[in-house]
């Protein structure tokens, strides 16, 4: 069996990481979301922490060369020999093309750059019930609430709403996202590389869409 090597895009709270975790498990392969690996970075207070962190905070996108280096190393690294999930990466035309460099440097393919579509309204909604723990436990007061409100169920921590789940923060997400992450969608069309799933519907739902598409790409590779 081939390398499975996937992008998840989609604007923030289309589900990306709801599904990359399935997909980890399904698939059984690395997943890497550059929106947590910046936020451990920043708790963690490493010099890629110190970097970000004013961006994030704003809603804006770090810098390319920022980010581009943590995703050049991880997908070179041994675990990711049989492929790779990443989330929240590429998010500008420069990130793609930085990526499609260091995986032609590898001798490496793409498989598909998966777009979970959902409205800007659907965004809000979700974003703005959207709670987290220090831990990274996620739930939402309308559509996952935790059984003691305002308690993390897993650890038991207090739920937050993170920075940048803000009212004035998630609009300039989605600003963001239109201006910067959307040009993608054409860009990994013309490459022949685009695959749309209806992020409207429930994650079960979604998740069973991606994976019927997923083996659909699988037999068209092996015929
Ligand atoms: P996320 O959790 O994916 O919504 O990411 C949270 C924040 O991390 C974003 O609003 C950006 O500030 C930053 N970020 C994550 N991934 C990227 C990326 N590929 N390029 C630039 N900034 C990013």
């Amino acid at each position: 069996m081939s390398e499975l090597n996937l992008v998840l895009l989609g604007p923030p709270g289309s589900g990306k990481g709801t599904q990359g975790d399935r997909l980890r498990e399904d698939l059984e392969l690395p997943y890497y979301a550059t929106g947590d690996i910046l936020r451990e970075a920043v708790r963690e207070q490493t010099e890629l922490g110190r970097e970000a962190k004013a961006y994030m905070d704003r809603g804006d996108l770090v810098p390319d060369e920022v980010i581009i280096g943590v995703i050049a190393e991880r997908i070179a690294g041994h675990e990711a020999e049989d492929g790779f999930i990443l989330d929240g990466f590429p998010r500008t035309v420069g990130q793609a093309e930085a990526l499609e460099a260091r995986m032609d440097e590898l001798s490496k393919r793409l498989t598909a750059a998966l777009l979970i579509d959902v409205s800007d309204d659907e965004v809000v909604r979700r974003l703005g019930g959207r709670r987290t723990c220090p831990n990274g436990h996620v739930f939402h007061v309308e559509f996952d609430p935790p059984q003691t409100e305002g308690v993390c169920d897993v650890c038991g921590a207090e739920l937050q709403i993170r920075d940048d789940d803000k009212p004035d923060v998630i609009k300039h997400r989605l600003a963001q996202y239109r201006e910067k992450t959307e040009p993608l969608v054409a860009w990994y069309d013309e490459r022949g590389l685009l695959e749309r799933v209806d992020g409207s519907k429930e994650p079960d739902v979604v998740a069973e869409d991606i994976r019927a598409l997923l083996a659909t790409l699988r037999m068209e590779e092996e015929a």
